[in-house]
């Protein structure tokens, strides 16, 4: 047996002092911050500097931090029942897998606990479907380039991302990458195997690039021409994000399966993926499960979200807010056309094309007390709370047009 300890280990950096633990393991290259509080779109270190979050923890604080009715929600739940297992029923996921079925295309719910596991849950219902209907051969999903899936195994071949993929072996078989936005491509790629398409409407690490105008109705047209089910990744673009509830509802289509995950716990793991009856029918006792999905916290917490997302009203005010924040940083674009190049972006998943690169303008916009969120394309993502209020936004763009002014004066 080891030694008790009677004082706690002092931390072991790899920097020696001050930097990140070296008992973390590597795999992120953090910014050396720690927050200790967070209040709406505020975040506070321990030293009590105040930091304006346009991250919202790569948009899952949908709400902002420590919004009064979820810690109510959380803390409410969390003195009565925490876990019981999917063993039992569960109240708490029945009642909001009910709710987003009255507010969506789908009949049913799965839960999870993140967004990869959604996506795989998605891409495991496309491929049953086809097997119960007697066509197993159908399990080849179309997938997107520039696309993010999640980072297990089989999200990684369904993001085809060659960074993500190098050194983990044979990348998971049954997917299909064509360019993102390419109708030709898609039509193209279809054979007889082919099960499903799996699009983000938004592609968020991509560079925030937003699905062509018609693209998505188009997908839907050839999944119904051709008998393949429709799945949306809204992990990123989902629970108001973009000002609908969900964005595939801009293009006025809606799909037979949607991973979503991300802003729907609010800043609680919860992951689902939702599907039509007639998608989930091979999805029987005993074909999928989870242990931790859709527990009493977890769904204590989603109910809340959703609610608060739902409250009429509330989405105007994500598409107004969102107006203003584009207004802004189109006027920035006009400001500094050497450091800006394009405005991107839907509602509050706002992207920023950059001239220079976008970890030096992360760590600019950092030195101005800001969180933003880098993207591929060299794109800077802009992602507020959904609630943010309008003076936060004005100081948003005030600490931008600093940060901006910073790396003009030095390039
Ligand atoms: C973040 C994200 C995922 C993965 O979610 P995790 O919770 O990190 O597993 C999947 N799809 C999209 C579109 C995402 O933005």
């Amino acid at each position: 047996m080891a030694e008790p300890r009677v004082a706690p280990m002092p931390v072991r950096t790899e920097t020696g002092g001050g930097g990140p633990s070296a008992a973390v393991m590597g795999t992120y290259a953090r910014q050396n911050l720690v927050f200790a509080r967070g209040e709406g779109s505020w975040l506070y270190t321990e030293g009590g500097e105040a930091y304006l979050d346009f991250a919202s923890g790569v948009a899952v604080n949908a709400l902002g931090h420590a919004h009064p009715k979820l810690v109510a929600a959380l803390t409410e739940q969390a003195g009565r029942l925490w876990h019981t297992s999917n063993l039992y029923r569960v109240a708490g996921q029945e009642r909001l897998a009910e709710r987003l079925v009255e507010v969506t295309f789908a009949d049913k719910v799965f839960f999870c606990n993140s967004g990869a596991e959604a996506c795989e849950g998605a891409i495991k219902t496309a491929r049953r479907y086809h097997f119960v209907n007697g066509q197993p051969e159908r399990w080849r999903i179309i997938t997107f380039e520039g696309a993010f899936h999640g980072r297990t195994l089989a999200t990684i071949a369904a993001g085809g991302n060659p960074k993500y993929l190098e050194g983990f072996g044979e990348p998971a078989g049954g997917f299909d990458q064509v360019p993102f936005g390419d109708l030709d491509a898609v039509q193209d790629m279809i054979s007889d195997d082919t099960a499903a398409i799996m699009v983000e409407p938004v592609q968020g690490e991509g560079g925030v690039r937003t699905a062509p105008d018609g693209f998505l109705q188009a997908l839907r047209a050839l999944c119904d021409e051709h008998g393949l089910l429709l799945i949306m990744d809204e992990v990123q673009s989902g629970v108001g994000r973009t000002g609908k509830l969900f964005a595939h509802e801009w293009s006025g289509i809606t799909p037979d399966i949607m991973a979503i995950a991300k802003g729907i716990g609010g800043g609680f793991p919860v992951g689902a993926f939702l599907a039509t009856a007639e998608a989930a029918k091979g999805m029987t006792p005993g074909t999928h499960g989870s242990t931790f999905g859709g527990n009493p916290l977890a769904t204590a917490v989603g109910a809340a979200v959703l609610d608060a997302v739902l409250e009429p009203g509330f989405l105007d005010t994500v598409i107004a807010r969102a107006n203003r924040l584009a207004q802004g940083l189109a006027q920035l674009k006009d400001e500094f056309p050497g450091i800006v190049l394009e405005v991107r972006g839907k509602g509050l998943l706002a992207g920023v094309k950059l001239a220079p690169p976008v970890a030096d303008v992360v760590k600019a916009v950092i030195g101005e007390k800001l969180l933003a969120v880098g993207a591929g394309e060299n794109v800077l993502r802009i992602l507020p709370p959904l609630n943010v209020s309008d003076a936060d936004i004005a100081e948003g763009l005030a600490r931008l047009r600093r940060a901006f002014a910073h790396l003009s004066a030095k390039s």
